[in-house]
Parts: structure tokens; sequence; C-alpha cells
């Protein structure tokens, strides 16, 4: 899925804006690539219409070139398609809260048992599993050593027994104990029959469930959303949850399921470690297929500086290098919010890269600069060239606001830094020496 977008990006390069008649070719490149991943035809039909209706007559973003934006329109269009935000499992008022696993065979319901009691168990959450699947002794077993190597209890009760019996058994041990969240493994078939949906309606009749999670292969494309699709009406789920997605490199399924069935991805299995399992991330999702990380958080960056109000007034003053304190606060803070400036100032080629914890680092040093700024004279703060040039003002500066001088050299080299940055940023290169302090 990922090339075959890139075909479509490609086209558009050298493209002035995004126009009616410029889309066309990419925009075929997009139907063809998530046909290509195995997207259902209704819901290429669907996606293709609301990224060209988007796409033209969209508005310049200054510094974004129309295949970059072409990009996060899609990209946000494949979020909205995966149901936007995360769906968080929902846990009962009154524990325990009862998930019930269902699903065809060898999808990996019962490694998802286990990989969700560890996950919990993590947060806290005293788990328990049932082994439901009466059908093979060496399920039973299976699930026994799993529950162990998580370290969680497993209730059997031997293949005698009929599912749902053993999910009411199940269901008062763990009341007995004190359980926060069961989880019940059931058995799968090779393809939907009756007699698995009946007694996955028996099961869940007597358990009344929180949740019951559809266990799908991703690799099986769209057909996994036509599965959710047939269990939610039969017996009623609330949710899915998306396995082997280490092994499908189309994305298909992760697409689907939500806009064919209503119902949300929960969780997804990466993996066959007990720890490949993880709430799913629409978002993350459509960044993945995309591959593109950098351009969409470029594009969304730019966007978010563009709606400053004072945007122009910024960029007028960046260029003029007379960038002051008042600014440094202002955009200080503004980073804080909205993640941050150095972010995109490191994703501009040959500016070099920020690291997370720089960005951490940074966001947590804004409270200190606020303290200094607060205690400079409004001249200082317009003109910070007085204070590169006095240390006795630095050292009031300092005292006045408890902090050492060293840190209020910091913040003055800092700020004549910044000037330089943001004029490289803006494509001004000449100018921007850094005056150096004298003491
Ligand atoms: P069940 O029949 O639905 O209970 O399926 P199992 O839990 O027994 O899993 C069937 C096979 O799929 C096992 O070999 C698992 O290790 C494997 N499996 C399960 N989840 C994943 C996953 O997310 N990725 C990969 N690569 N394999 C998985
Ligand atoms: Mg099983």
């Amino acid at each position: 899925l990922t090339s075959g977008l890139e075909s479509a990006w490609n086209k558009l390069k050298g493209e002035e804006v995004l126009t009616k008649e410029n889309i066309v070719e990419p925009m075929r490149d997009i139907r063809r690539a998530l046909l290509e991943a195995d997207v259902s035809l209704p819901v290429v039909r669907r996606f293709v219409q609301a990224v060209s209706d988007q796409a033209v007559g969209v508005g310049l973003i200054r510094g974004v070139k129309p295949d970059q934006q072409l990009v996060k329109i899609v990209h946000d269009e494949l979020v909205k398609l995966m149901g936007g935000e995360v769906s968080e499992l929902v846990y009962a008022k009154n524990p325990p809260t009862v998930i019930l696993l269902a699903g065809l065979q060898g999808v990996g319901k019962t490694t998802v048992c286990a990989k969700l009691a560890s996950y919990l168990k993590k947060q806290g959450k005293k788990c328990m599993l049932v082994a439901g699947d009466v059908y093979r002794p060496a399920a039973i077993d299976q699930l026994e050593i799993l529950g162990k190597q998580v370290g969680v209890p497993v209730y059997t009760a031997g293949t005698d027994v009929k599912p749902s019996q053993i999910a009411k058994q199940g269901l008062e041990e763990a009341k007995k104990k004190n359980i926060d969240v069961v989880i019940v493994d059931t058995a799968g078939r090779l393809q939907i029959d009756k007699a698995m949906m009946d007694e996955l309606k028996d099961v869940k009749r007597v358990l009344n469930p929180t949740e019951v999670l559809l266990v799908v292969d991703a690799m099986t494309g769209q057909e996994a959303a036509a599965l959710v699709t047939t269990f939610n009406v039969e017996i009623g789920i609330t949710g899915a949850i998306l396995t082997k997605l280490d092994g499908d490199s189309r994305g298909g399924a992760a697409l689907s399921v939500k806009e064919v069935s209503g119902k949300p991805i929960k969780l997804v299995g990466r993996g066959e470690r007990m720890e490949d399992l993880e709430p799913f991330y629409p978002d993350r999702m459509a960044g993945r297929i995309l591959g593109m990380g950098d351009v969409l958080s470029f594009v969304e960056k730019a966007q978010e500086i563009m709606k400053q109000e004072d945007a122009e007034d910024l960029q007028k003053k960046i260029m003029s290098a007379k960038f002051d304190f008042n600014d440094f606060l202002k955009q200080t803070r503004a980073v804080a919010r909205m993640g941050s400036m150095s972010r995109v100032i490191g994703m501009i080629p040959g500016m070099g890269k920020v690291t997370p914890a720089q960005i951490r680092d940074a966001e947590k040093n804004v409270k200190m600069m606020e303290s200094m700024i607060e205690v400079m004279t409004p001249e200082e703060r317009e003109k910070p060239e007085l204070l590169a040039e006095s240390p006795v003002r630095r050292k009031r500066v300092a005292q006045d606001s408890g902090k050492s001088e060293q840190q209020v050299s910091q913040l003055v080299a800092q700020l004549f830094q910044m000037r330089v940055r943001m004029k490289n940023l803006m494509g001004v290169m000449e100018g921007g020496s850094m005056p150096t302090l004298s003491n």
C-alpha cells in the first residue's frame, strides 16, 4: 500500500497547487493502491471521493508543497476511516469485567487471552483466564501454559463440561477471588457454522460480558471486515482484535473493519510474543501505511504555526532579526502548548534532528525562562542586546528571578540562537551571526 501510494505523490511533484485536473491521476493511484491492499470497493469509492473533495480548494500553506498537502489529507481521511480515536476497553462498574473472545480457528484467540491478561496485569488489574474451548484437550493445555507464562490463573473444567457451564463456573470462581478482569477463551471453527454461533450465544447469555471481542486475522484482508459484520449481526460484539499484523503488508483489514461493520478495532497483535499486543491507534496506523511520518508532522506543524494570529507579524520580526524576549516568551509558551517549534526545525533538511528528550527538556524549561523574562525591564525584553552586553544587567535578572547568572546567560544565548534558526527556517540565509556575551 505504501509503495502504491508513493506514485500518487510523485505525480504532483512540480505542481504549484492542487486542482481538479492534476489530482485525477494521483487519485487513480490511490484507488488502485487501496484495492490492491484488499480494501472493499464501496469503502474505496467513499474514501477517494472524500479525499478528492477536500483536495480541491484546499488553501495553500506557505512552505508546504501540493504533494505534501495531499499526503496529509489522505492521512486524515485514513484516520477517520479507521474510527478516528483509539477505542478503549470498557470496564464493568461492578467487577469483574468479563471479556469474551470469539473467532475462527487459528486466528490467535488463545494467544490473545494470555497477551491481554499480561497487558492488563501490567496496568495493575487482577486477571483470570477461563478455558472455554472444550473440543481439543490441547487447547486447554495451551491456555494453561500461556497463563503460567504470564503469571495469571487459568480456570479449567476439562472437556466434558459444556462451554456455557464452564463460563458460569469460571465467573463464580472469579467473583470469589476478587478478580478484576475475566477473559474467556472459546472454540473456533474453520468456517462460520450454526453450532459455533449457538454455543457463543449460550456463553454470552450466561456471562453477560462487558466486552465481546471478535479476534480476526489481519492477513485475511477485507474478509476480516465481513466476519466482524457477521458476528456482530449474529451474536452482538463490542469490537474486534486484529492479529498477525506483523505478517500483513497490505493493511486492508485494518482499513475496512470499522467502516464495514461499524465496530471498532480495539487491540492489535503484532507478533507471537506475549508483549506483542497493543491498543489500536488509527493515527499511528495511518502514519505507518503512509510511511511518511516526517512529512505529516511537518505539514501539521506548519498548519499550526500558520494558524497563530500573529504569524505574519512574527515573520516580519524574524526577517528583520527583531525577534525579542516578548516574542520569545510567546513562542516558548506556544511551543509548550502545541508540541515543538524545534521539532519543525529538526525536520528541515540540514538543520539536524531534535530528539524527543530534548523537546521534553525544552518544555520543562519554559517555566524557568518565564521567571527570568518576567523580571526583565520592558527595554531589556525588546533589546536583548542590552543583556548580552551587560553582565550587571544579567546579574540583576538572576537575582530578581532567583536563578543563577549562568542560567540568565544561557537564556540570552538561546534567544540569539533562536533568531538564527528562525531566519534559516524562513530561508533567509544572510546575517544571523551570534553575538558573544561580553564579560
Ligand atoms: P486460536 O485457534 O484462535 O486460539 O489461535 P492460537 O492462539 O492458537 O494461535 C494460532 C497461531 O497463531 C499460533 O501459532 C500463534 O503463535 C499465532 N499467532 C497469534 N497471534 C499472532 C500474531 O499477532 N502474530 C503472529 N505472527 N502470529 C500470531
Ligand atoms: Mg484456541
